[in-house]
């Protein structure tokens, strides 16, 4: 039996050839396949009023770079955008998480507008009502690759998508602890082993220990969290 479709996907960009990207591989690829999610894709040239198709003009006020035009992009959001949540990839965003990823996989349908240069024309931003979304404090040459990052986070949060759906709940993030350290077989390795810990067949003496490997990574590694776990006990 066919599975209803989760979420709708719709992109605008000038690189259209960058989708699915990524996403089209692995468990984000396999429910593409399965029309668990869908993925449109809309060339933002095509709006373009020139033969050149150009999209971007100089920054008012002056300035390094080019700034893509409130016109263009405006004719192509009212050809392509439906209903559903409006975002746009910036660093200038809200910062993208697990809590939002959540919340966005709730949606259905998304509309997500990946720019290159300087950023878009704010005007058209506003008239539209898009939210800007970043995907952390570092700037990428364009708006794709933060898009496939945060619908790979979305995706695999759908129903049906992730095959063992515990997975998702034992994660660094979900929990406010990053994750302790996993191993496997062999159990020797050029002279390391398993701690011995794994392999007693102890479950609570493996979940405490665990437990701790997770409190100690986290203290280390990221302190605002770690003020957060003590702040939530
Ligand atoms: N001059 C801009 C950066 C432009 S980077 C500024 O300082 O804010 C070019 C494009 O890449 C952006 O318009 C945005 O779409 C995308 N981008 C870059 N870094 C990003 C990030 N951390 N999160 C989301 N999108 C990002």
């Amino acid at each position: 039996m066919m599975k209803a479709i989760r979420m709708k996907v719709k992109i605008l960009t000038i690189f259209p050839e960058l989708f699915p990207g990524f996403l089209g591989a692995s468990l984000t690829g396999k429910a593409l396949d399965e029309g668990k999610w869908s993925i449109e894709v809309v060339n933002i040239r095509d709006y373009a009023f020139d033969k050149h198709g150009s999209v971007d003009d100089t920054p008012s006020g002056g300035g390094a770079g080019m700034v893509m035009r409130a016109d263009v992009l405006g004719a192509a959001l009212k050809a392509n955008y439906t209903s559903g949540r409006l975002i746009n990839m910036s660093p200038r965003g809200m910062p993208f998480n697990q809590a939002k990823a959540h919340q966005l996989a709730k949606e259905g349908e998304l509309t997500i507008i990946c720019s290159r240069f300087e950023g878009i024309d704010e005007r058209v931003l506003e008239a539209y009502g898009a939210e800007d979304v970043s995907i952390g404090d570092y700037i990428l040459t364009g708006g794709e690759q933060a898009a496939m990052v945060m619908l790979d986070a979305v995706i695999r949060l759908l129903p049906d998508v992730l095959g063992n759906s515990q997975s998702t709940v034992a994660e660094s993030f979900e929990e406010i602890l990053l994750e302790h350290p996993q191993y496997t077989r062999p159990t020797e390795w050029e002279g390391r082993s398993i701690p011995d810990i794994l392999l007693s067949g102890h479950h609570k003496k493996i979940a405490d220990w665990r437990h701790l490997q997770s409190e100690e990574i986290t203290k280390e590694r990221r302190p605002d969290l770690w003020q957060k776990y003590l702040a939530s006990k």
